[in-house]
C-alpha cells in the first residue's frame, strides 16, 4: 500500500462526524483529520526510535481522544472569539460535558505546563495525586482535580510532572 493509500485509510478510521453544508467546514475538519494522523504518525516513530514498546505506544483512537480531549480542557483557559457557527451538528452525542463532575485530564493536558493554577474550592476533596489521601480545598484550575498545595505537601506540583 502507497503512503498516500495508507495515509487515507487512516483518516478514514476515525474521521470528524460532523456535518456541515458549507464546503470550507469541511475542508477544514479533513485538514484536522489530516493532522492528527500525521503527528499519529510522527509520535509511532519517535516512540519506536525511543525504544517504547508497541504495547505503551498510543493507538490512533487513543492519541485522538486524547488530543480531543486536549482540546475540549483548553475551553476553561481560551476565551472564545467570534460568533458560534449555527450551520455544524454533531451526529453523535460526542460534546463535552459543559460542568464535568469529577473529570479525569488526559496526560496530555496534565502535562503540558499550561495554565495549571491552584484555586481555592468551597467543597473538600480528596487528593488524586497517586499515593495522597489527603483532604483539601485546592484544585487545579484546568484539571479541575483536587491537589495538596501546602508547606508540608506540594502533590500540585508533582501531579504536573512528567
Ligand atoms: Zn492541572
Ligand atoms: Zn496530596
Amino acid at each position: 500500500m502507497g503512503g498516500v493509500d495508507l495515509l487515507d485509510s487512516l483518516i478514514a478510521l476515525y474521521r470528524t462526524k460532523i456535518r456541515s453544508k458549507k464546503w470550507y467546514h469541511r475542508v477544514v475538519f479533513h485538514m484536522f483529520d489530516f493532522a492528527v494522523v500525521e503527528v499519529w504518525l510522527l509520535y509511532r516513530r519517535d516512540s519506536r526510535d525511543c525504544g517504547i514498546p508497541p504495547k505503551d505506544v498510543n493507538s490512533l483512537a487513543k492519541f485522538k481522544a486524547d488530543v480531543a480531549g486536549c482540546l475540549c480542557m483548553e475551553k476553561k483557559t481560551l476565551k472564545r472569539r467570534g460568533r458560534p457557527s449555527q450551520h455544524i451538528e454533531e451526529e453523535q452525542p460526542e460534546k463535552c460535558p459543559k460542568t464535568p463532575v469529577e473529570p479525569r485530564p488526559s496526560t496530555l493536558v496534565r502535562f503540558d505546563q499550561t495554565g495549571h493554577w491552584p484555586v481555592w474550592v468551597e467543597r473538600k476533596g480528596r487528593c488524586k495525586y497517586p499515593g495522597c489521601s489527603g483532604i483539601v480545598k485546592v484544585q487545579c484550575s484546568k484539571c479541575v482535580t483536587y491537589l495538596c498545595f501546602s508547606v508540608e505537601r506540594n502533590c500540585f506540583l508533582n501531579f504536573h510532572k512528567q
